[in-house]
């Protein structure tokens, strides 16, 4: 939902507003509905375009309807623009995972369940409710979901990697576990498609969460944080929407969730003692 529906000068695209039930009642919460719609169509995903994008993505950041108007968009498959904090490519990306949007539900296999189990185990923090939600416990367990992401270190175990996130700022490298993978897979290859770096994540699993990261939604996600350490020096190569840059471990970040950091630096202190 892009702009004042009462508009005629729709977007140059195939109309998302066609494409989109025009009845559906959350389309009235739309926080794009005061935007210009243009904004949400950059020609490209480079320079001009991708700073566009950005802007786009941050409207959708404060929008109270993202989830709906994501899960809308593909579920007709939308081709172009920025729908629910998503770009075309994170839209292919989360086609890719094996689900079509409209439910975030993992569908996990056996194998997968297994390892992600494993990990949760061994995790030096293992936030509550972490196996109940393997388990498939609780009022809103496994109905998000199974994420994993990359705590990346400097070599002096004084900064981290963080990548811009659209409308969860500033945030480690990862994102969903897609079908087939282990979680830990699914760290490596996030932080590969993110930052352009390769990385032997270390052998124990960092920390085991479950959270709610939209607050439009119930769904709740299982995640898991693995660690490895970078030379900061190596260049970065980010997403065209997603830029990445190291951080000052003693310098908090407003997104950063509550106790993280320090988990981050008792993480470094006991493998730093262990050595
Ligand atoms: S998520 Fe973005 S595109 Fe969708 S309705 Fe909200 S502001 Fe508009």
């Amino acid at each position: 939902m892009h702009g004042d529906p009462n508009r005629i000068d729709t977007p140059p695209q195939s109309g998302p507003r066609e494409a989109l039930d025009p009845r559906s009642a959350w389309q009235e919460a739309a926080a794009c509905r005061s935007e210009d719609p243009d904004l949400f169509f950059p020609v490209s995903g480079e320079g001009l375009g991708a700073a566009q994008t950005l802007r786009a993505k941050a409207v959708c950041a404060r929008c109270p309807v993202v989830s709906a108007c994501g899960d809308a968009a593909m579920a007709v498959g939308e081709a172009h623009g920025v729908w629910g904090g998503m770009d075309e490519r994170d839209r292919r990306r989360r086609m890719r995972a094996g689900t079509n949007g409209m439910s975030d539900r993992p569908g996990l296999a056996p194998a997968v369940t297994r390892a992600a189990r494993q990990d949760v185990r061994a995790a030096a923090f293992r936030l509550p409710g972490a196996s109940r939600w393997l388990d498939g416990i609780g009022e809103a367990a496994r109905s998000g979901p199974l994420v994993a992401e990359v705590w990346a270190f400097d070599v002096r175990g004084r900064r981290i990697l963080l990548v811009e996130h659209a409308w969860r700022g500033l945030v480690p490298p990862g994102g969903k576990v897609e079908a087939g993978e282990t979680p830990r897979r699914a760290a490596a290859r996030e932080l590969f498609e993110e930052t352009g770096l390769s990385a032997v994540l270390l052998h124990k699993p960092a920390m085991a969460f479950v959270r709610r990261f939209r607050p439009d939604s119930a769904a709740t996600t299982l995640g898991l944080s693995y660690a490895a350490v970078v030379d900061p020096a190596r260049r970065l190569r980010c997403e065209p929407n997603q830029p990445a840059a190291w951080f000052d471990l003693d310098e908090p970040w407003p997104s950063c969730h509550p106790g993280d950091r320090d988990r981050m630096r008792c993480y470094l202190t006991s493998l730093l003692q262990s050595r």
